[in-house]
């Protein structure tokens, strides 16, 4: 039985991975372990490792990798250190591992150091912070790329790397989406929010622009009080800078018009996405998950400056009056993004697995020029 390691440090890869993991876990050929780390382990962020928790997973290893400070250089350092323990005892055939993040880049280090195979899911996307290039650092580190569309795979061809080594399988968490069936009634009364109306917030660092961050962050927040509307806020991750996010939230925590919330349940969050008026802030779901529900999308900075899907969404500076303007003027799309292909992406991915595809590929990579 060949064992499948997945590692997973946050909300966002877990929601994105979770459809793969379950095929895996119910299959006889293959076995299922999850290092589950970063914020899942984190009681400020809402210890999300409950959520891993309550699917039922058997093998569930988990591993703080955060001090005090949250510090994400050290917390790469300590993911290696874990991660590379766990796997020396586990000997497992693959480790999986999703986005950009440094959980995955830890993993993925970890991995090809130790000559076993590694596949990466969603790379060959661009997007801007710090993001970008641990996403195509950990492509270049591993053997396996799961990707989303021909636009990746061709991206990825250009760092390098093998044709052959390169499957589309769309993004795994589209597929939830579309079998979603949490009612918004549900959703409401098991967060306790009141709201008829009310509007998403999700915010978080961009790590290459610390200096101005609280600044942003302070308009932003000042344009949603200006607005009069009501608003969930969702925490930021806790990429560096994300105590500037929260120290602006505190302005209006137990205000009559703002929910704060660590983390919302996956299919839940989804719920109160599409049931949103519009979703605001710089999460990459204002491009992929809020375009494919219709909900209108106002992408606030540029942490998300490159991504696909930017000229169905509106996109403003962090500045007060101009995120404010953006509110008063939006206007629901008017058709879904025709861009987003969904793919039956676990269907595809065990598909892989099964056949044995992955396994045929060799450690050794070989850098491939353009022609
Ligand atoms: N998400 C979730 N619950 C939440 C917030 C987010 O399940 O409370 C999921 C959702 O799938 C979303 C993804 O996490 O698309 C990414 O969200 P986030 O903004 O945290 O991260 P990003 O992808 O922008 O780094």
């Amino acid at each position: 039985m060949k064992k499948i390691v997945f590692i997973t440090g946050t909300r966002a890869d877990f929601s994105k991975i979770k459809s793969l993991m379950l095929k895996v876990e119910k299959a006889n050929d293959f076995e299922l372990f999850i290092f589950a780390t970063g914020m899942h382990m984190s009681k400020n962020f809402g210890l999300t490792v409950r959520e891993i928790e309550k699917c039922g997973f058997k093998n569930i290893f988990k591993f703080i990798n955060h001090d005090k400070y949250f510090q994400m250089d050290k917390a790469l350092s300590a993911t290696i250190d874990g991660f590379s323990r766990f796997i020396h005892e586990l000997e497992p055939d693959l480790i999986v591992v999703h986005g950009d993040r440094i959980e995955p880049l830890a993993a993925c280090m970890v991995g090809s150091l130790n000559n076993i195979l590694v596949a990466h899911i969603e790379g060959g996307e661009i997007s801007g912070t710090i993001d970008d290039s641990i996403r195509h650092a950990i492509s270049k580190l591993a053997h396996i790329h799961l990707v989303n569309d021909q636009i990746a795979k061709k991206r990825l061809i250009q760092m390098g790397e093998a044709e052959n080594s390169i499957f589309i399988i769309g993004s795994p968490d589209l597929e939830i989406l579309a079998h979603n069936e949490i009612s918004l009634e549900l959703a409401k009364s098991y967060y306790d929010i009141s709201y008829e109306n009310y509007a998403l917030v999700m915010f978080h660092p961009v790590t290459t622009e610390l200096h101005s961050l609280k600044e942003q962050s302070d308009n932003l927040i000042d344009a949603l009080k200006e607005s009069g509307r009501n608003y969930l806020i969702i925490y930021p991750n806790n990429d560096i800078g994300f105590e500037f996010i929260l120290q602006s939230y505190e302005r209006v925590r137990g205000h009559n018009h703002f929910k704060i919330f660590p983390s919302l349940r996956f299919e839940y969050f989804i719920t109160l996405l599409k049931n949103a008026d519009f979703i605001i802030g710089n999460s990459s779901c204002i491009l992929k998950e809020a375009l494919y529900l219709n909900t209108p999308g106002i992408l606030v900075g540029s942490r998300q400056n490159g991504r696909m899907g930017q000229e169905s969404v509106k996109c403003v500076e962090a500045k007060t009056e101009s995120i404010l303007k953006a509110i008063d003027t939006l206007q629901k799309p008017n058709k879904k993004n025709e861009k987003l292909e969904i793919l039956n992406s676990s269907k595809l991915f065990f598909k892989h697995l099964q056949n044995g595809d992955f396994f045929k590929i060799k450690q050794q990579k070989i850098f491939k020029d353009l022609r």
